[in-house]
């Protein structure tokens, strides 16, 4: 037998032992979302707001340097004005642009005061754009109730 036609054969019989396995395969079915779907470790969704477990205090001084450091510039920071005309170290208002993050992890990377945390959150999407921009309050409601990860230990809290 010519060495093309044995060639051949073999190819084909690996072609068919691949497709047989497939075909013989449970099917592997995620009843989503009736069911969730565990994160792949290290996942991340959106920079979150953390606060202190005790009190409940936001930890961001509203110094601003996540939104310098973030690449698309959708953080958007602003300290409280005291009535003696300085400003204090906390935000008057956090607000941040989902639709065009980029999940980099950069203004978590930025922020020295351990303020900011990426969720493990992947059911943000909307059919509103407007809907995927999220106040100070949000944020930090979905510090609370959302997954979060830890990118440096890649553990989950
Ligand atoms: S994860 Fe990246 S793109 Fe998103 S807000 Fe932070 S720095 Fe900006
Ligand atoms: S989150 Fe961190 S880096 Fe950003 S303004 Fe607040 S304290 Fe500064």
């Amino acid at each position: 037998m010519p060495a093309w036609i044995r060639r051949a054969a073999v190819s084909i019989a690996k072609g068919h032992r691949v497709t047989l396995d497939q075909m013989l395969r449970r099917p592997i079915t995620s009843l989503y979302p009736e069911e969730p779907v565990p994160h792949f470790p290290g996942f991340r969704s959106i920079p979150v707001l953390k606060a202190n477990e005790e009190t409940g205090k936001l930890n961001c001084t509203a110094c601003g340097l996540c939104a310098r450091s973030c690449p698309p510039q959708i953080i958007f920071v602003e300290s409280v004005v005291g009535d003696d005309g300085r400003r204090k170290q906390w935000p008057a208002f956090f607000n941040l642009d989902l639709s065009r993050c980029m999940v980099c992890n950069l203004c978590v990377e930025a922020c020295p005061f351990d303020a900011l945390e990426m969720s493990a959150d992947n059911e943000l999407s909307a059919y509103d754009v407007r809907d995927l921009f999220f106040n100070m309050e949000e944020l930090a409601a979905l510090w609370k109730t959302a997954p979060a990860v830890r990118i440096a230990g890649g553990q989950k809290r």
